[in-house]
């Protein structure tokens, strides 16, 4: 899809607009052109969305979209695409970033509609930047399990990667998903960063265990991004990893006591487990 003139009609097709995450100034030129010149705006929650359309001054159609909906229905809107230019929007955000949107955008190119994007606001790249945790290289992994036991199995499956992890978090289950990421990764660098954009944007940085402490007394409110720095940048002095594996051979045995330090500060795994074995020895 080609740069058109302001007044110009929109060619058909998906156009996925990004829209702020708290900050209404951080709606782009392109997304006011869009969103005031296509025909239909598809979005999740139409009293969210028509606030954002007053807001800038625009009226237009609105059609509940979420990706559970029926087959029938997304069939119905990838047909209006053909003719209409439709807008994808999420309450706030990047859509398809943990919103819907990702089965309409599958199956519009699967039928060979035009689909663009329109790049803005996403709250997972905005607390990655903001943050001060390495960049190069991050897995961005959605909300957290609300379970106990999943949430466990998530961070031993992603404990090991070589990047910043990145979640999204409520308030409530802040300080829950701390003391897990402590039991496992207690050495790494954390972040936690809440209402980004917004009037109390605010970054705290620390161990699980010490943010834990920090939230438990202070309950945070409002949205919050969650991160843990990559295994490799747990400070070198930071690690005793003799008094890690003792520690952690009180209560497992040698293989399991080499994964879980490994996860913990990035050390490799066999060179733990033959420690493991001397310490077992001794
Ligand atoms: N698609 C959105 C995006 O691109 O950021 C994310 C949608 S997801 C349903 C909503 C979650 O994103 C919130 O629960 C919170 O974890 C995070 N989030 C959204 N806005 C935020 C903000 N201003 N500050 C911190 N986190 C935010």
């Amino acid at each position: 899809m080609e740069h058109e003139p302001p007044d110009a009609k929109l060619t058909p097709g998906l156009y996925i607009v990004a829209t702020p995450i708290g900050n209404l100034g951080d709606i782009t030129l392109r997304a006011v052109d869009v969103l005031s010149r296509c025909d239909v705006v598809a979005c999740e929650d139409t009293r969210v969305t028509g606030k954002l359309l007053r807001h800038l001054g625009i009226s237009k159609p609105l059609r509940r979209y979420d990706d559970h909906a029926a087959d029938n229905d997304r069939t119905r809107l990838i047909d209006t695409m053909r003719a209409r230019a439709v807008a994808l929007v999420s309450d706030a955000g990047t859509p398809l970033i943990s919103d819907p949107g990702y089965r309409l955008v599958r199956d519009a190119r699967a039928a060979e509609i035009p689909v663009t994007i329109l790049p803005g606001p996403c709250a997972a790249i905005a607390g990655l930047t903001l943050s001060g945790l390495p960049n190069d290289r991050f897995l961005f992994a959605g909300f957290l399990p609300n379970r106990d036991k999943a949430r466990g199995d998530v961070l031993d499956e992603l404990g090991g990667v070589q990047a910043t992890l990145v979640f999204y978090e409520t308030g409530p289950r802040l300080v829950k998903s701390l003391a897990a990421i402590g039991e496992t990764m207690s050495r790494r660098r954390i972040a936690v960063a809440r209402e980004l954009t917004k009037l109390h944007e605010d970054c705290r940085s620390g161990t699980a265990a010490e943010l834990a402490e920090h939230y438990a007394a202070h309950p945070p409110k409002g949205e919050i991004v969650l991160l843990i720095g990559p295994p490799e940048d747990v400070p070198a002095d930071a690690v005793d990893a003799d008094a890690l594996l003792r520690e952690a051979l009180a209560e497992m045995k040698p293989s399991h006591a080499a994964g879980k330090v490994a996860r913990a500060t990035g050390l490799d795994r066999r060179k733990l487990y033959a420690r493991a074995m001397e310490l077992r020895a001794e």
